[in-house]
């Protein structure tokens, strides 16, 4: 597109990843029933329209976790209760038309994004008439709103952008990791703080042979990075009796792992759809949930919800060992069941799943700390791994510990019912979209079991290493150091590679939100830290301002609502319990067309 100064639009999308192009579809569907309206959209996205973070160029060992059978943009016939204009092929048909390796049960990250390409060509080519749809290559920069509520705002260039509303779609966008390092300048190049590991190829490519690197994290971003800097030298994986084997290259660094715990996140379960088991809740009841919410009470969800969700863990632990094989203190709470727990009120129930011997048992499930100096550390870890592993290999039916932890990710309904859009009455955020979140994550959110193989491998071999929990790089006199219980006094690394959240954001993306929350067109959800959580949306996704009565045109859609729409790291997705993100979009697209005066059947309003 050729610069322009000013550009006016009915609505701009800013973003255009997978969540833009839902938007984009309900907007088609909205406007194949207004045919007297045009609509005009700008979406702004330096990158091509689609893949948003999944780039279409990384490499091939970058493995994207979801099923084949999982992820569709085009709902049609798919996700009851939303007609689709345009009919368009899900990720599986597109890959049973010859795209993709089919001999693979997970396609690598490169592959979901040509389909997610493909999907924003096809929906493109196939828009009703009325509805323009414009490409501006450029990130947005800042926004602003004029003493007549009209929005105006400013990409690189710089071009003027003046819509009459809209939509952020700007995915892991939200903050900027590097910020945290701001005035810890190191001594030398060599001593190198990496806070944005994406995209992995140039943000690594000056880590060479030989050097000493410290990852912060045992997430998925972790293991993508180790990843990168052992297949991606030009080391592999052979496959032996006894497990996987790794032959290095030589071209390796030395790795240290770790994190709060030091203990490596769980592998999915092997035939596990997409995340989730059928799940009949005898705990999370829509009852429970109504009663939580009852006369619109403050909720703390660390008292009065997580343990409900413990209940719900603890109960399906139990039934896995039916010959009443559990050791204490679990036999105790068989025993609090038997007697009737389930059947107690929301209070009884959080009462008993917070006593410290109660909710420390079924805490060390989730959150083992690996903390025995390295040596011993390395142990515990890799004993873990296998332990994984091997019950992951089991599934959900032949584990019962891999089926009870599966009660986290299959809160989500229940979680979501209790505390989305209720900012003001959630008294700790912090504990909500933090260390639940975190929790989620590492137990239930992990890598399919080939990659903990791996990561067993590497750690076998002896070039990653896991630094015991509680270890932390600091900077002191220029020089990048790891400390940690049981560590050698100040072990030197050359570069820390932060590896421990989501939050991609480059320096004038995290601008943008900086400048929407200034102008008092959001509001933010911070943890205890400060740190942003999110933006804060209402129950048609609309931004929140700062001045209530304001009510700007502006809707958000996706990571960025973490903290409101919790839960929703995933591409669209027609798994039951996970169809969240397009009746998102689709509330976005009706609450926008009720705003821009447009009615269905092409009449005027
Ligand atoms: C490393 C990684 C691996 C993942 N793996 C999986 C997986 O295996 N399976 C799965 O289901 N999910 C996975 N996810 C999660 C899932 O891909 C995301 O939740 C999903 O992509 C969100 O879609 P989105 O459209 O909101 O954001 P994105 O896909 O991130 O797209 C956002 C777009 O907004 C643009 N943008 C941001 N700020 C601006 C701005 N100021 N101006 C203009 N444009 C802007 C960006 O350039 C980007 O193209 C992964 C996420 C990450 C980060």
């Amino acid at each position: 597109m050729a610069a322009r100064a000013e550009l006016l639009a009915d609505i701009l999308i800013v973003g255009g990843g997978s969540r833009a192009l839902l938007v984009l579809e309900r907007l088609a569907a909205a406007a194949a029933t207004r045919p007297n309206w045009t609509l005009r959209v700008v979406i702004a996205d330096p990158g091509p329209l689609g893949p948003g973070v999944h780039d279409i160029d990384q490499p091939p060992y970058l493995i994207f976790n979801s099923p084949n059978s999982c992820p569709t943009m085009f709902v049609d016939r798919r996700v009851s209760r939303l007609d689709s204009a345009i009919p368009g092929k899900s990720f599986k048909e597109w890959l049973d038309t010859g795209e993709g390796d089919r001999t693979q049960d997970f396609q690598s990250r490169a592959v979901a994004g040509r389909y997610l390409s493909w999907a924003a060509r096809h929906l493109i080519t196939n828009l009703p008439p009325n509805l323009q749809v414009e490409h501006l290559r450029r990130t947005v920069v800042a926004a602003t709103s004029s003493s007549s509520g009209r929005l105006n705002f400013e990409a690189e260039g710089p071009v003027y952008i003046r819509p009459r509303a809209a939509v952020l779609a700007v995915g892991h966008s939200v903050l900027d990791a590097s910020e945290e390092f701001a005035g810890l300048p190191t001594a030398s190049p060599q001593a190198e703080i990496i806070a944005r590991p994406f995209p992995l190829r140039t943000q690594l490519a000056n880590v060479g042979e030989g050097q000493v690197i410290a990852v912060r994290g045992l997430g998925l971003t972790a293991l993508d990075v180790l990843a990168e800097l052992t297949i991606g030298r030009g080391g592999r994986f052979e496959s032996h009796t006894a497990g996987l084997r790794y032959v290095p290259s030589g071209r390796e660094p030395s790795i240290y792992l770790y994190s709060r715990s030091s203990c490596p996140i769980r592998a999915r379960p092997e035939g596990s759809f997409g995340g989730s088991s059928p799940f009949v809740p005898t705990i999370l009841t829509a009852k429970r949930a109504a009663d939580l919410l009852r006369d619109d009470q403050p909720v703390e969800f660390r008292t009065q919800v997580f343990p409900l969700i413990l209940a719900e863990m603890a109960l399906r632990l139990l039934r896995g060992h039916p010959d009443g094989s559990v050791p204490d203190p679990l036999a105790t709470v068989g025993r609090w069941f038997d007697e009737g727990g389930a059947r107690r009120s929301n209070a009884e129930v959080c009462g008993f799943f917070q006593l410290p011997h109660v909710q420390d048992a079924l805490l060390a499930l989730l959150r083992p700390v690996l903390c025995d100096g390295v040596p011993g550390t390395r142990v515990l870890a890799m004993k873990f791994l296998r332990d994984d592993i091997r019950d992951s290999q089991r599934g959900l039916a032949g584990s019962p510990l891999k089926y009870a932890i599966e009660a986290l990710i299959d809160a989500r309904v229940f979680v979501k019912q209790v505390i989305d859009f209720r900012h003001d009455r959630l008294i700790d955020p912090q504990f909500a979209y933090r260390t639940f979140s975190s929790l989620v994550n590492r137990n239930t959110i992990g890598p399919q079991p080939r990659k903990s193989e791996e990561f067993l491998a590497l750690l076998e071999c002896g070039l990653a290493e896991i630094a015991p929990g509680g270890s932390s790089v600091t900077v002191q006199r220029g020089e990048l150091l790891l400390t940690g219980p049981g560590l050698p006094e100040g072990t030197a690394v050359d570069r820390l590679i932060c590896a421990d959240h989501l939050n991609l954001a480059r320096p004038e993306q995290a601008a943008f939100i900086r400048s929407l929350l200034s102008a008092g067109l959001a509001l933010p959800v911070r943890g205890d830290d400060q740190m942003l959580i999110g933006l804060k949306v209402d129950r048609h996704m609309r931004l929140v301002p700062s001045n209530p009565k304001a009510g700007f045109p502006i809707w958000a859609i996706g990571p960025i609502c973490d903290g409101s729409a919790y839960y929703n790291n995933y591409l669209p997705c027609i798994q039951p319990d996970a169809e969240f993100p397009y009746f998102e979009a689709d509330r976005i697209a009706r609450s926008l067309c009720k705003t821009l005066g447009m009615s269905p059947n092409g009449g005027r309003p």
